[in-house]
């Protein structure tokens, strides 16, 4: 990741893993049963390793944005032009989100994934979603360190602005602050290389697990809407990102995908956008060129607010709902739909299942049976991983715009 030739041998080597990990999965999950070795040692074994590799980055998190979002806002240098970077955030994040959404509901009425399910034994497991009030006022820290410590991203950000721009506010003395929180952003990026290091194992661990887990024979009922999040997911980067790339950035789309792939394969197999924050960070900045005063912002916020995949998800989902129950959606309820979704999506956190809870507030939102959870719940894992993959590839892409409209020069 950081030297050429270092970055390319371990994106192979991350590469080699995923394969390796599938196909392991499949071969050797159908013998855990009747194998007391894979079942007490090898599969633990394995379980074990990938819960370090994701746990090693969590432990960057907190630091690294907070360190490198004052580093970032201070380096910006004036608010307004923080403001302007927030707002064509914001307005990216929102468009492409229900660009999604569309996606999803197209899909989820040509393929038809629910027509002709059998939903006897279907039972409700999501928690419920928090109202929406709630997660306005959550945005909010009373207590900074509180938020650091429960990792609360918006919290996180919204304090770290404030204690970039008051460096700017602060003088020469505000400076040497920005200047050490500068320093201690450029050793957590030092850590996440560290770290990746070990991305090859824990990549294999964690596919492998899933896939032994999940095997072929369980998700052959669910063939249909596996293939139509896939398929979205899919379409949605083809189209609108490889569109923004090169359109807006004038970039080639293949530029784009090729440097922030171990972001999205550690999204893919951690499923989970607040976990694969560091590797998103230090793509885009070593592989597209960002700077932090953007990264340092645009990231971290779309990994707590910007769900593309989970958005386009919960269309084919809704459908999905809809159809194995036997409800018919009118165009009005798929507008609302859009509405629903997006809102939901904002609200998701970027944890593995985070998509599933927020589900219940769009099921309900058109009146259909939150017991349509219960039907998704069992393969929910398959769905997040492709979905989590596009959440985090969709913030580099809106990153990579922002940057090319404040006048940075990409790499590449
Ligand atoms: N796992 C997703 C993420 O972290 C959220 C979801 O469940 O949709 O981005």
């Amino acid at each position: 990741m950081s030297g050429k030739g270092r970055g390319t041998s371990l994106l192979w080597k991350i590469g080699i893993g995923f394969v390796l990990g599938i196909v392991f999965g499949f071969v050797v999950g159908p013998m855990v049963p009747d194998s007391p070795v894979l079942k007490d040692w090898v599969m633990p074994a394995l379980n074990v390793v990938g819960k370090i590799f994701i746990t090693l980055l969590k432990m960057l998190i907190v630091p690294l944005v907070f360190a490198s979002l004052v580093a970032g806002s201070a380096s910006v240098g004036d608010p307004k032009k923080l403001g302007r970077i927030g707002v064509k955030t914001l307005v990216l994040y929102l468009l492409t989100t229900a660009v999604a959404i569309g996606i999803g509901l197209a899909l989820g009425n040509v393929i038809q994934p629910g027509v002709g399910m059998n939903i006897e034994g279907a039972a409700a497991t999501a928690k419920e979603a928090k109202p929406l009030a709630d997660v306005i006022l959550d945005i909010f820290p009373s207590n900074p360190l509180d938020a650091m410590v429960k990792a609360n991203m918006l919290q996180i950000i919204v304090f770290s602005l404030f204690f970039g721009v008051a460096c700017i506010f602060a003088g020469e003395r505000g400076r040497r602050v920005s200047d050490f929180f500068g320093s201690v952003a450029e050793v957590m990026y030092a850590m996440t290389h560290m770290v990746m290091a070990l991305a090859p194992y824990g990549v294999f661990a964690l596919i492998a697990t899933t896939a032994a887990k999940y095997g072929l024979a369980i998700l052959a009922p669910f063939a249909k809407v596996i293939g139509a999040v896939y398929l979205g997911c899919l379409l949605h980067a083809a189209v609108v990102y490889s569109g923004l790339i090169s359109g807006y950035c004038r970039r080639s789309p293949l530029w784009f995908f090729k440097g922030v792939r171990e972001a999205s394969i550690t999204a893919f197999v951690t499923r989970s956008s607040s976990g694969t924050l560091p590797v998103t960070i230090a793509n885009v900045r070593d592989n597209l060129g960002v700077s932090e005063g953007v990264s340092s912002f645009v990231l971290p916020l779309g990994a707590t607010i910007n769900m593309d995949g989970t958005a386009l998800y919960q269309g084919v989902c809704a459908l999905f709902v809809a159809q194995a129950f036997g409800i018919p959606l009118d165009l009005g309820a798929q507008f609302g739909i859009v509405v629903t979704a997006t809102l939901a999506s904002i609200g998701t956190a970027g944890v593995p299942g985070g998509g599933l809870i927020m589900l219940t507030l769009v099921l309900t939102s058109v009146g259909l049976p939150i017991e349509g959870i219960g039907l998704v719940a069992g393969i929910d894992a398959v769905l997040d991983a492709a979905r989590t993959s596009l959440n985090v590839t969709g913030d580099t892409a809106v990153c990579a715009v922002v940057a090319a409209s404040e006048g940075e020069t990409l790499a590449g």
